[in-house]
């Protein structure tokens, strides 16, 4: 009885008569989602619950099996979303709403999950001690030149998995493991701590250049004393020789093997990856919309222009054992 009154209501109300649910499963923290839970809300009818997990998405999904409540899982980058479908947790979903509004490079080519918003993993370079245009390839940071200079986290992080892929997608695996040895050589002390880290030791004088992802510059920017980090360097966009452009990986979403919720699940994707969505998805984390004419924010858009390397995200993924073999090979997390 109840029920059919509230739907009378809603009815009356011009809502969309069927107001639904969506569960999600997310590694990114609920504030950031917050406007696109209201926007969704407001444009649908629809709730999205959304359940912050910090790590282990995928185990959880396969330990809870068909039990799992969520209906799509939200992560950040591809090894983790490639990850997921290999584990058998998602499901391929068919949109021609997703195929216009998202790049064909920045979705699985089996539609199992869909980039939202693109990061650059990108190079810090300290303001002082590195001049503009000094380093302008990822190849350059295994020159000589940078001996003693250079900051980065662990090898086997999976951001550094990421651009060591894209770096083998472009030149093969033995010039990958050449570079991989002389940027190795390059380090100013042993990979330790997280992108902001490595900031800081620029900061700190202990290097002059370090890689990280660009959304990193708005969070720092945003805590006073990583503030004094920020102000310290700037970023600059790395291509690779071959012409291609700077590494970018993705934030996205999937949607669950077994999902009941498929329909508002379907349509929580579409509006993720509609203009207005794509607007405030990317200014809250500070990252790239995916949907080419949807700008960045003026914040990131003031970090300089980035011309993002367009291969398929994909094929970079498929080199993700390769490049964590590489790693260990060369010893890299022991510095040099
Ligand atoms: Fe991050």
């Amino acid at each position: 009885m109840l029920r059919t009154a509230i739907l009378a209501t809603t009815a009356l109300a011009a809502l969309p008569a069927f107001a639904g649910e969506v569960n999600v499963y997310s590694y990114r923290q609920p504030e950031l989602i917050q406007p696109l839970i209201d926007g969704f809300q407001e444009a649908t009818g629809h709730t999205a619950n959304v359940v912050y997990i910090d790590k282990g998405i995928t185990e959880r999904l396969v330990a809870e099996g068909e039990r799992s409540p969520a209906d799509l899982i939200f992560t950040v980058d591809i090894s983790r979303l490639a990850e997921a479908k290999e584990a058998g947790v998602t499901q391929p979903v068919e949109s021609e709403t997703l195929e216009t509004n998202i790049p064909e490079n920045m979705r699985d080519a089996d539609n199992h999950w869909f980039g939202l918003t693109t990061r650059g993993r990108v190079i810090y370079a300290s303001k002082e001690r590195v001049g503009e245009g000094e380093v302008t390839t990822y190849e350059d940071l295994a020159d000589p030149e940078w001996a003693g200079r250079i900051c980065t986290r662990s090898g086997t992080h999976v951001y550094t998995i990421g651009l060591i892929s894209a770096m083998i997608e472009h030149n093969g695996v033995e010039a990958t493991r050449d570079w991989l040895e002389g940027v190795k050589a390059n380090l100013a002390k042993a990979p330790e701590g997280n992108d902001r880290a490595q900031v800081k030791s620029i900061w700190a004088g202990e290097c002059d250049v370090s890689i990280g992802n660009t959304y990193y510059m708005g969070a720092m920017l945003k805590d006073p004393e990583q503030a004094e980090w920020a102000n310290a360097v700037r970023i600059e966009f790395p291509t690779f020789e071959d012409g291609s452009g700077t590494h970018v990986n993705i934030s996205g979403v999937a949607m669950v093997e077994g999902a009941s919720n498929e329909a508002e699940a379907l349509a929580f994707m579409e509006y993720l990856s509609s203009p207005e969505a794509q607007q405030t998805y990317a200014e809250v984390v500070n990252e790239y919309p995916v949907a080419p004419d949807t700008p960045p924010s003026d914040l990131v858009a003031g970090w300089g222009e980035i011309t993002a390397d367009d291969t398929p995200l994909t094929d970079i993924a498929s080199h993700r054992a390769e490049a964590l073999k590489l790693v260990e090979e060369v010893d890299f997390d022991a510095g040099s």
